[in-house]
């Protein structure tokens, strides 16, 4: 099963079945966003923007 991270610099998405993960880009934590991978594939980049904007808002 895998979860959706998103980096809270760059953006970048990666799914990875680990508890956490980092940017390759930037090597900062990754934030774990709360949806499926199932799910999330299925958004568009419009319905993904909620869960990019919660990944950079989180402290
Ligand atoms: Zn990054």
């Amino acid at each position: 099963m895998l979860d959706v991270y998103i980096c809270p610099n760059c953006e970048l998405v990666r799914y990875v079945s680990k508890d956490k993960t980092h940017c390759f880009r930037c090597d900062v934590e990754m934030k774990h966003a709360d949806i499926p991978y199932a799910d999330y594939i299925k958004l568009n980049s419009e319905e993904r923007r909620p869960y990019i904007l919660q990944a950079k808002q989180e402290p």
